[in-house]
């Protein structure tokens, strides 16, 4: 099946259910001042959660365009280093407000599952809720039952609050999950070790496709848990992994969604895509990266959201640099490559979201001169690097942060570049100087809005290279 059948699939099968298909809401949240992007498809449908609003029919089913870059979600650092975590995905959903549960949410994913997609029983594994005691929660006896009428008990695992407990913030609905994992390793690895031993343990090949929530309780301002007079169901698979499993891959990247956007870059840096996981095969990971952070930026600038200097506008330009900063450190490219990739991206999504294919010229143009403004800042810090006076073969640490703070250069460019004049680097010094900006920055915390450290509301900031996406984001 392709993507596209892949999609189409699902959403036939809940309206066959009789749920109505509603489109996805935009990536950017703009009506929610705690959120930045939407991060899963329940965002939109929070009110009537809440009990503010009651929707006209209580089945309703899309695919969600979601990010998760910030705040509870923040993915980033496993984007192709992983595959099966992005920036910008879409997620599968259906819900019941107030209307169907446990039996049914349960009863159509298998059916879903196993009918329609055909996958075999035997590779599925279920999580539920095994209780807290401390919290004074019970574990979800019920949605064990009913996974008992599809499931092995030997596939049936407990699951802790972290992973199977789902709740709005500190107060609000809340309840049990059963998520569902798949096991994608060969057969003669399934031999020797159960699957069961691997779920919830990020291994690569045993994979978390959906997640099952119902919505029970509502926690007070107390702490206290009152059951929900209606309960109601909240569901999320991961589109890209489940057209992995349905193709027979064990990476998303190696789907329909990405390989495009992959000979695209093939075809553009004239490199092969060798689909390496090696932490050392850095094009590898940056032809990934690239055909990852394309969709998110695309997306965003199509829902409306310019890059720009502070909120999600910052989280955008700084993703697309990020995008540069991987093909001219590691795919030898001095041009604007990003943008390039978008009409492919059209072509092969533009179908089911038209503002994509609607706004493609503007969206290129907008890629284009943010790629060209950035790369010309790297080329600025080339000659500031070529002007560094290299004591005793040594880069200061004081000067390799400067390059990396002013110019965007991250430390492993440095260190390539040092490297080729036989020079080295004091890294000590490096992250000294990275680790003073950081404390200055905390002592800053109160000029910070959402959840992206170094965004500042209403204060352009001073900022003209690349500099960390995250604490640990020095070391890619
Ligand atoms: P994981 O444990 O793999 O990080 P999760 O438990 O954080 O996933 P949920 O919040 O349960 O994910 O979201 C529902 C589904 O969305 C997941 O089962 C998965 O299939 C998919 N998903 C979650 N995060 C991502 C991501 N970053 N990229 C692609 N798909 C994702
Ligand atoms: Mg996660
Ligand atoms: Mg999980
Ligand atoms: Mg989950």
């Amino acid at each position: 099946m392709t993507a596209q059948e892949i999609r189409q699939a699902f959403l036939d099968f809940f309206r066959s259910k009789g749920h109505k298909i509603v489109p996805s809401a935009p990536i950017v949240s703009k009506d929610d001042p705690t959120l930045m992007f939407t991060n899963a498809g329940m965002n939109q449908f929070k009110d009537f959660f809440l009990g503010n609003q009651t929707p006209d029919i209580p089945r309703i089913a899309d695919t969600q365009k979601c990010m998760r870059v910030s705040g509870k979600h923040n993915d980033l650092e496993d984007v192709g280093r992983d595959g099966t975590h992005h920036t910008m995905f879409e997620m599968l959903g259906n819900w019941s407000f107030g209307d169907y549960f446990k039996k049914e949410a349960i009863a159509w994913s298998w059916e879903l599952l196993t009918e329609v997609y055909g996958i075999p029983k035997d590779r599925l594994y279920a999580t539920v809720f095994g209780g807290d005691e401390g919290e004074g929660l019970p574990s979800d006896e019920e949605a064990k039952a009913f996974w008992m009428e599809y499931l092995p008990a030997s596939h049936i695992l407990y699951g802790n609050k972290k992973d199977n407990f789902w709740e709005m913030g500190e107060t609000g609905p809340c309840g049990p999950c059963s998520e569902i994992h798949i096991d994608l390793r060969p057969e003669a690895e399934i031999e020797a070790q159960p699957g069961a031993e691997l779920v919830n343990m990020d291994h690569p090949k045993v994979v978390e496709i959906w997640n099952n929530v119902f919505i029970q309780f509502n926690r007070k301002a107390d702490g206290a848990l009152e059951k929900l007079p209606a309960a109601h169901v909240d569901t999320g698979m991961g589109f890209e992994r489940l057209c992995m499993v349905l193709q027979g891959k064990t990476v998303t990247y190696d789907t329909d969604v990405f390989t495009p956007l992959l000979r695209k870059i093939e075809t553009i840096t004239g490199l092969s895509y060798g689909g390496s996981y090696a932490p050392d095969a850095k094009a590898d990971m940056a032809m990934r990266v690239l055909a990852d952070h394309v969709r998110a930026v695309a997306f965003t600038i199509a829902d409306g959201q310019l890059p720009s200097n502070t909120g999600a506008g910052y989280v955008i330009r700084r993703i697309l640099r990020r995008a540069v900063r991987y093909y001219y450190s590691f795919l030898n490219m001095q041009e604007p490559l990003l943008c390039q990739l978008v009409p492919v991206l059209a072509a092969e999504m533009g179908g089911f979201f038209p503002e994509l294919k609607g706004q493609e010229g503007q969206i290129v143009r907008i890629i284009e001169a943010e790629e060209k403004t950035f790369l010309n800042t790297l080329e600025k810090g080339i000659s500031r690097f070529e002007s560094l006076d290299a004591k005793g073969g040594l880069i200061q640490g004081q000067d390799a942060f400067e390059l990396y703070d002013t110019f965007g250069f991250p430390i492993d460019l440095t260190r390539l570049m040092a490297a080729e004049r036989g020079w080295q680097v004091d890294e000590a010094g490096f992250e000294k100087a990275l680790q003073a900006q950081k404390d200055r920055s905390r002592a800053d915390a109160h000029k910070k809005v959402g959840d992206w450290h170094i965004v500042r509301e209403g204060e352009e900031v001073a900022f003209v290279g690349y500099d960390e996406l995250s604490v640990s984001e020095a070391a890619v």
